[in-house]
């Protein structure tokens, strides 16, 4: 099993080492030519979503990840992440992938909230630790988007087929079983229709 983390802005290198903990094979997407690695899941880290974006279209890695995403690859997106994922976004005229049907409000906790760590149920999980940065949250999520988390009423975590969204950074904590479960969706997309891609 291998994961493709991109790599151009941001927290990548915890990703890394939590999956790595967990057995996974990691690569690191920093250019186009990274693409031509196969791998079977991926990883859009935290960071700052404009940089990102502009990046990836820079980088000419745009088409081929949107085109993976759309086709079923798994994909775990932390924070600037979500925000690249969403179809849309509340206060920001811009869309990225715009593959995960929610809608997105960045930088969404005031000031003296910009960072802060809390604990909260996620469904099929139980209790995890969840740390915010200068985080998003969903603002609304489509009928056919499971919902996954709240935090003080609002949406911080959905999955969407194999998209899963988060507000938080569950790379930032100890606790590894978020990670877990992506490597479980990548083991079921592999056991059932091989989704590693070129
Ligand atoms: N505020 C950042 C953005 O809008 C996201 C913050 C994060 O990824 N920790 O892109």
């Amino acid at each position: 099993m291998r994961v493709a983390i991109l790599a151009v802005q941001g927290a990548f290198i915890e990703h890394r080492k939590k999956l790595e903990s967990l057995g996974a094979e990691c690569i690191e997407l920093r250019k186009k030519e990274d693409l031509e690695q196969p791998f079977d899941g991926l990883i859009l880290p935290g960071g700052e979503s404009t940089v990102q974006g502009k990046l990836l279209r820079e980088l000419e890695m745009y088409d081929s990840l949107k085109e993976k995403i759309e086709s079923g690859m798994p994909v775990l997106a932390t924070c600037a992440g979500l925000i690249l994922l969403a179809e849309h976004l509340s206060n920001d005229e811009h869309v990225y992938f715009g593959t995960l049907p929610v809608t997105v409000r960045r930088n969404a906790y005031g000031r003296q909230l910009g960072s802060f760590h809390t604990d909260a149920e996620v469904k099929g999980i139980g209790e995890v630790p969840m740390t915010f940065i200068r985080a998003p949250y969903i603002e609304t999520a489509d009928e056919q988007v499971q919902v996954l988390a709240h935090v003080d009423d609002r949406i911080v975590a959905v999955q969407y087929g194999a998209q899963i969204g988060l507000s938080f950074h569950p790379e930032l904590d100890a606790d590894s079983r978020i990670h877990e479960k992506f490597l479980g969706l990548i083991a079921d997309c592999i056991k059932n229709n091989n989704c590693r891609k070129n």
